[in-house]
């Protein structure tokens, strides 16, 4: 028997309240990963292979002896809010926070036990599906639906995303230009 060095000890770290609750947290990872190991966590998703083409990777995270794979994506346009019309497993509107361009599907266990995961982001219990798409100004796709400012900008007439649709009164709804119609003449 020896004393374990100051070091061993410390990288003992207690769990999350969630853990056992929830198995997964989705959000930007500045918020649940430790202060103290920030710097760490970005060295490993900066040295990913597949970081410099897609801005995200898998890191391989260890808490407490156990390695946790984090998949880390980047948050289209960078930091804000992605909003989606559904709850999380813990019932709560889903608002996506993003501090640090990023957002990652992160093991409960792997969650600092300070966070507030529910203020940041939504928590599950089954592994969430959880997918980038930089174009039409961004799109999040959490568990196969896509964010609300991606939906509520859908041309009524032809599907597609438009951040400028017009009420068409020839149509009567709201469209895109390229489906917007000359109301016909009055003979
Ligand atoms: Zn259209």
């Amino acid at each position: 028997m020896s004393i374990p060095a100051v070091a061993d000890r410390e990288a003992t770290h207690e769990y999350h309240e969630y853990v056992g609750v929830y198995d997964h947290y989705v959000g930007d990872p500045c918020y649940v990963i430790p202060n103290d190991r920030w710097s760490e966590f970005c060295e490993k998703l900066f040295a990913c292979e597949t970081y410099e083409k897609y801005g995200g990777g898998v890191v391989h995270w260890e808490v407490n002896g156990k390695t946790h794979q984090i998949g880390v994506q980047s948050s289209p346009g960078g930091d804000g809010t992605w909003s989606f019309d559904m709850q999380d497993d813990e019932g709560n509107d889903i608002e996506l926070c993003v501090d640090a361009g990023l957002l990652a599907d992160v093991p409960m266990e792997c969650v600092c036990p300070k966070a507030d995961v529910s203020d940041s982001g939504a928590v599950f219990h089954d592994e969430p599906s959880l997918e980038t798409f930089e174009q039409d100004g961004g799109i999040v796709e959490l568990n196969g639906q896509r964010n609300k400012e991606y939906l509520e900008n859908l041309c009524e007439e032809c599907g597609n995303h438009d951040f400028h649709l017009e009420f068409c009164e020839a149509t009567g709804s709201d469209v895109c230009w390229m489906c917007w119609q000359e109301e016909d003449e009055e003979e």
